[in-house]
């Protein structure tokens, strides 16, 4: 089978031939629908976080069973599902409350999960380690739905812990409206009265806020000039909640910037910035968090979400063998929502 691997820190992704792999004792072969392109992979190719090549990538996938290793019970052939991506050790306090994302044994694991230390959903069938890891997918197509396991789990969980603070006289920050964030604005609509504004330094992303219902899209790029216009938005409470899916030095002093008291600032993308603070600012009873993916009953709360329509992923389809090229695509912001890869 066709596989897209990540070789080593510094090198681009290479399609290579395969063979297929066979479920063992307690695991589950699944054949992969679509494989969402998080740009997560781009950071894992360009900077070292520690993973060990080669893998296959992929950490966002959906597709069906296509086969069951011994002792796996519940579940049978052409099960549609989508693949809980954070592969903790089933047995910690985290993995025991479903929140494998914080899994207190990962560096022992020497993974992250499929796509992330272990063989991801970029092929044409992928090994799923234990039916734990499996969520059913309630008759969403399995394209459409693999990204709602990381582009809409993360800020699902994201924005799930700061929902007391999202009431109706509140602003919610969006900054950064691509795979993550655009799932994050739905998100924000299909769960909170918040007020919303969305950041972004690409005027396609901001009209793209705007389709999804946003009434404040703003350009970032003049960092001074954004925090003005989302003040005089906010009003005296400030931003309530800001969720920053770049994680760059800008968009992090914005969000600081803009934040008021007794405020959330939840740093999401990994651009590398640093939170820096001195008195009062970020203000006083602001909470800086640094959310990881989500938990796997939050997965099941995201496909439920989006099998009452309520949010919906913007999916453009390649090739698996396009994965080279799709990467490039989405280094250079010129990916609509989320692209897919099918095999
Ligand atoms: P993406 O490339 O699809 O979207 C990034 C968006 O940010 C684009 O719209 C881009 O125009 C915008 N942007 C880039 N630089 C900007 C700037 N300086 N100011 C404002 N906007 C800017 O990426 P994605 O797949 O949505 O991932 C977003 C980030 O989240 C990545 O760093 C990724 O690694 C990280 N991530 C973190 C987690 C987690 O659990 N913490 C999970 C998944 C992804
Ligand atoms: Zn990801
Ligand atoms: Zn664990």
């Amino acid at each position: 089978m066709k596989a897209v691997r990540f070789v080593e820190t510094g090198r681009l992704a290479e399609v290579i031939d395969l063979p297929t792999p066979r479920p063992g004792p307690g695991q589950v072969l699944l054949k992969i629908a679509g494989a969402g392109v998080c740009h997560s992979d781009l950071h894992i190719m360009d900077e070292d976080l520690g993973l060990k090549g080669p893998f296959t990538l992929g950490h966002e996938n959906a597709g069906w069973i296509a086969g069951l290793g011994v002792g796996v019970e519940g579940w049978k052939e052409g099960d549609a599902v989508a693949v809980y991506g954070p592969w903790g050790c089933g047995r910690c306090h985290a993995c025991q409350t479903s929140m494998e994302n914080y899994c207190e044994n990962h560096a022992a694991l020497g993974t992250m999960g499929g796509g992330l230390g272990s063989d991801g959903g970029m092929a044409e069938y992928m090994l799923i380690p234990s039916p734990r890891l499996l969520v059913p997918l309630q008759g969403l197509d399995p394209i459409a739905a693999a990204p709602l396991s990381d582009a809409a789990l993360t800020p699902y969980h994201a924005i799930k812990q700061a929902l007391p603070l999202l009431t109706p006289d509140a602003t919610a920050l969006v900054v950064g409206v691509g795979g993550l964030g655009h799932m994050a604005v739905q998100i924000l609509r299909a769960l909170t009265p918040a007020r919303l504004i969305a950041g972004d330094i690409d005027d396609a992303k901001l009209a793209h806020a705007r389709e999804l219902g946003v009434e404040h899209a703003l350009n970032t790029r003049d960092g001074e000039a954004a925090a003005q216009a989302i003040t005089d938005l906010a009003g005296p409470r400030g931003v309530a909640v800001a969720l920053d899916f770049v994680g760059a030095q800008p968009t992090i002093d914005l969000c600081a910037r803009v934040v008021g008291r007794n405020s959330r600032l939840s740093v999401v993308g990994l651009g590398g910035g640093v939170v820096h603070y001195a008195a009062n600012r970020p203000p006083y009873g602001c909470q800086v968090t640094v959310p990881y993916w989500g938990s796997r009953t939050e997965l099941m709360e995201v496909i439920s979400l989006a099998a009452d329509g309520r949010i919906r992923a913007d999916v453009e389809t390649f090739p698996l063998e396009q994965a080279v090229e799709v990467y490039q695509r989405l280094r250079e912001g010129r990916i609509h929502g989320r692209a897919v890869l099918l095999p």
